[in-house]
């Protein structure tokens, strides 16, 4: 059998891109080529099994990586209510949330998987799973190679994926190795959407609290991205939306890296030492073990007197204006030495991949003429919000539209 289209990976892109490719053209021979026993296994994970299927707010300002050069066409041509669109024609009706996030309207990843499957199957597209492609010819016509079996195509669209997620849900990033040793250029590997690993133990000592904060990354002392929300103390770290949504810098960029936590954003520094020495005036009575009680979480307050090497047991009358400012200090700047992640298997996109410099703005590999690439193995990442796969989504429906226009113009 000659395909005309094989799809490298059944993850989001590469189920988006083979459907698309055959509502437009139904003569068209498509096949799915899946590693793993099922397709869409990363897809059932997605959002806490909810899928954050969109984001009403995707702009380039949401998107990392070679994003420049790729954005423009494929976001404006492919864009969220395209998608939207796309998935209303195979069931899934998409709400969305008043922070831009877009779900289906029944609130399961599995039902997204279900549609996905289902539309590829009544369109007729082929899906063979427990199929990993680990190698790829181009001659006349695309040889694909498993360990015990032979595939061809006339184009092929590789939607595999990288590290994000672990192997369980396929991803292994071996085609993106593949591609690597025939020459086609890769840019460095790191996780992101990830929890951050910290130096210190204070972490621990909080381990289990949650709470609302301005979290900062700096580096090298310089704030380099700022988002407010909660903020969970682990045993290795800190974790929570905006904790993951600043760690994308954590193993990529070099030098100092440190989170900041304003634990109090609603007051300037000069506001929060005011409120500190009224509580000085009102508490006198008190022992500075409960200074802070009612004001933030007893046990974090308790740690930041530690900190400021303020003895619990002493009467809070005693406090200095200085432990005041000290106390104030680090409500508003709680620091902790990010050290690293907790890795590709925790975190829910890659950063870096195939660079988007071999690529054409149809998604067409430069050296591997008839090959195009969707999704996360291509150099671009996406916040956490839906964003990711959306990229996906749409990535696929243009290497879908990429394929089909190459087959039409070889007729
Ligand atoms: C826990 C978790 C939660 C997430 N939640 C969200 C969310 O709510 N919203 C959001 O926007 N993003 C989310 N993401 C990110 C999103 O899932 C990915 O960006 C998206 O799935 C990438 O789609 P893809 O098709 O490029 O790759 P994948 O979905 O990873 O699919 C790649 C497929 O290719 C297969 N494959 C790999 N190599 C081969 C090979 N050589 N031969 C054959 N098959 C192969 C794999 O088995 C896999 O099925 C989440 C990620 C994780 C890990």
């Amino acid at each position: 059998m000659l395909y005309d289209i094989a799809v490298i990976g059944g993850g989001a892109a590469g189920l988006t891109a083979a459907i698309y490719a055959k509502k437009q053209q139904p003569q068209l021979n498509i096949a799915v080529f899946e590693a793993l026993d099922r397709v869409g296994k990363k897809l059932i994970t997605t959002g806490n099994g909810r899928c954050n299927i969109t984001n009403r707010y995707a702009d380039v300002s949401r998107y990392h990586g070679g994003v420049v050069n790729l954005f423009e066409k494929t976001f404006s041509e492919y864009s969220v209510d395209k998608v939207v669109a796309f998935f209303g024609e195979i069931g899934i009706d998409v709400v969305f949330e008043d922070d831009g996030r877009a779900y289906p309207r029944s609130y399961q990843a599995s039902s997204v998987v279900d549609a996905l499957r289902f539309a590829a199957l009544e369109n007729g597209v082929e899906i063979i799973c427990n199929c990993k492609i680990a190698d790829i010819e181009k001659g006349k016509v695309f040889t694909l190679k498993t360990n015990s079996a032979t595939y061809n195509a006339k184009t092929v669209i590789a939607a595999t994926g990288l590290l994000s997620g672990g192997k369980s849900v396929g991803s292994c990033g071996s085609f993106y190795e593949l591609l690597k040793s025939k020459g086609v250029k890769g840019e460095k590997l790191t996780p992101a959407i990830v929890q951050i690993k910290t130096s210190n133990d204070i972490t621990k000592q909080l381990k289990g609290i949650k709470l609302n904060a301005d979290v900062s990354l700096l580096l090298d002392g310089k704030r380099a991205r700022k988002e407010f929300g909660e903020v969970l103390f682990t045993d290795y770290g800190l974790s929570g939306p905006p904790i993951l949504q600043v760690s994308r810098a954590v193993e990529r960029e070099n030098g100092d890296k440190k989170i900041s936590l304003d634990l109090l954003p609603e007051y300037n520094f000069g506001g929060l030492c005011d409120i500190l020495c009224e509580r000085r005036k009102n508490l006198s009575k008190r022992t500075n073990d409960n200074f802070l009680t009612g004001f933030i979480n007893k046990r974090v307050g308790q740690v930041i007197l530690k900190l400021c090497n303020i003895k619990l047991t002493d009467a809070v009358s005693n406090l200095l204006d200085s432990d005041i400012k000290n106390i104030a200090n680090i409500l508003k700047k709680f620091e902790f030495k990010a050290v690293g992640t907790t890795g590709f298997a925790n975190s829910q996109v890659t950063a870096g991949g195939i660079s988007v410099s071999e690529l054409y703005d149809n998604l067409e590999c430069k050296k591997i003429k008839g090959l195009f690439l969707a999704g996360e193995v291509v150099d671009i990442d996406g916040d956490c919000g839906g964003f990711n796969l959306q990229w996906a989504w749409c990535s696929g429906m243009l290497a879908a539209d990429s394929a089909t226009k190459l087959l039409r113009d070889q007729i």
